[in-house]
C-alpha cells in the first residue's frame, strides 16, 4: 500500500458539528463512523497516513445555487465575518485538534521529522491549517498563539473577503481573476508567515491574490486543493499561467477530489469516474512536472467520486494512477514526498 499524506481535509469541521450535536469528536475519530470521509479506522484502511487539517469558520449565509439549463452556476460570495465570533470558533476547532492529540488519536506535526515519525508509529500525521484568517486580527497577535498551538499552514482567505484579501466564488464557468488580491494587511500576514515558518496556501484566493503572494513570499507556491482550469473551468481551479508559476517556484498543487472541480461539466455528481481524476493529474504533471503534483482530497469538505467514497477508498486512486503508467518513485512523490519537501521548505528546515 502506498502511504498518502494529503494536502487538505475538513475532518475538524465534521467533528466540530459532532461536538455541537452533543457527540464526542474524539470517540468518533477513534472508533470510526459511517458519516463523512475521515476517521482513524478508515484512514488506516486506505493508507491515509496523514494530512493538512483545516480550521474553517462556516459562513452561515452560504447559498447553494442550482445550475441553470446550461449547467452554469455562480454562488454569491458570503458576507465577511466578524473577528470575535470567528476566533471563538477557531479556538473550538483547535481544541478538538489538541484533544485528538492528547488521546493519541492523531499527532499534530510541526516538522517533517514529526510527520515521518508519525508514519513510522502508525499514527495519523496531522498538520494544523487555517482556511481563511477571520480569527486573526490585523495585529497578528492570534497568529503567534495559534502558531504556538501547532498551526503550520494557512490560507489568508476562503471564498469570501476578509481584512487580508479577496476570495474567488464557486462558479462555473468562470476565470479565477474575479477582483483584487491581498490588502496591505494581507501582505503583512504573508511576511509574518515567512518569518515564523507557516506554509501559505493559495487555494480560494483570487488570481490577483495569487500573484500578490507569489511576488511577496519566500516559499514555494502552494495550492493545496485545486485542479487544472484548462480541464474544468471553475473559478477555484488554476490557469496554465498559475500552474507555470507553481512549477517555477518548485511548489505544489494538490488534486482536489471535489467532483465540481474534476468534471468537464463542473457539476456536483458522485458518479464521476476515476479517469477524471487521472486526467487532471496527467495534465498537472505534464505542465508542472512530477515534483510539483500531489493530492489534496478535500475529504469531509466536498462531494467526491463514489468510486473513492471515503478515506478507506483512497488506494483506488493510487491503483488508477499505477494503471495509467506512473512508476513507483513517481507515485511516492505524488502521494507524500512532494508534500514533505514543500512543507520542509516553508518551515525553514
Ligand atoms: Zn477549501
Amino acid at each position: 500500500m502506498e502511504l498518502v499524506f494529503d494536502g487538505h481535509n475538513d475532518v475538524l469541521l465534521r467533528l466540530w458539528h459532532t461536538m455541537h450535536k452533543g457527540g464526542d469528536p474524539v470517540a468518533e475519530f477513534v472508533n470510526g463512523t459511517t458519516a463523512g470521509h475521515i476517521d482513524g479506522p478508515r484512514a488506516k484502511k486506505g493508507g491515509l497516513a496523514g494530512g493538512i487539517s483545516a480550521i474553517y469558520i462556516p459562513s452561515g449565509d452560504f447559498e447553494i445555487k442550482a445550475p441553470d439549463e446550461n449547467g452554469h452556476y455562480e454562488m454569491p460570495l458570503t458576507a465577511p465575518l466578524e473577528r470575535a465570533p470567528s476566533l471563538d470558533i477557531a479556538l473550538e476547532f483547535a481544541s478538538i485538534a489538541l484533544k485528538l492529540e492528547r488521546a493519541g488519536a492523531w499527532r499534530l506535526c510541526r516538522s517533517t521529522a514529526d510527520i515521518r515519525k508519525a508514519f513510522a508509529d502508525g499514527v495519523f500525521a496531522s498538520v494544523l491549517h487555517m482556511e481563511g484568517c477571520e480569527a486573526i486580527g490585523e495585529d497578528l497577535a492570534a497568529l503567534d498563539v495559534f502558531y504556538a498551538a501547532g498551526l503550520r499552514s494557512l490560507g489568508p482567505v476562503w471564498s469570501r473577503h476578509n481584512i487580508f484579501g479577496h476570495g474567488v466564488p464557486f462558479a462555473f464557468p468562470k476565470s479565477p481573476d474575479t477582483g483584487p488580491g491581498l490588502t496591505p494587511a494581507g501582505f503583512e500576514l504573508v511576511k509574518a508567515c515567512n518569518r515564523l515558518g507557516i506554509a501559505i496556501d493559495l487555494a480560494h484566493i483570487t488570481e490577483q491574490g495569487f500573484w500578490d503572494v507569489a511576488k511577496t513570499t519566500d516559499q514555494p507556491l502552494i495550492a493545496s486543493h485545486s485542479n487544472a482550469h484548462a480541464l474544468t473551468t471553475v473559478a477555484r481551479n488554476l490557469t496554465d499561467k498559475q500552474i507555470d508559476a507553481v512549477k517555477e517556484s518548485n511548489g505544489i498543487i494538490g488534486l482536489n477530489y471535489a467532483t465540481t472541480m474534476l468534471r468537464p461539466d463542473g457539476q456536483e455528481n458522485a458518479a464521476t469516474p476515476l479517469s477524471d481524476m487521472v486526467r487532471h493529474i496527467d495534465y498537472l504533471v505534464e505542465r508542472a512536472g512530477i515534483d510539483c503534483v500531489a493530492l489534496g482530497s478535500d475529504f469531509d469538505g466536498a462531494t467526491i467520486p463514489a468510486d473513492i467514497a471515503d478515506a478507506a477508498g483512497n488506494q483506488k486512486l493510487v491503483e488508477a494512477l499505477k494503471e495509467a503508467g506512473y512508476a513507483a518513485d513517481e507515485l511516492a512523490k505524488i502521494c507524500r514526498e512532494n508534500w514533505l519537501r514543500v512543507l520542509g521548505q516553508a518551515w525553514h528546515e
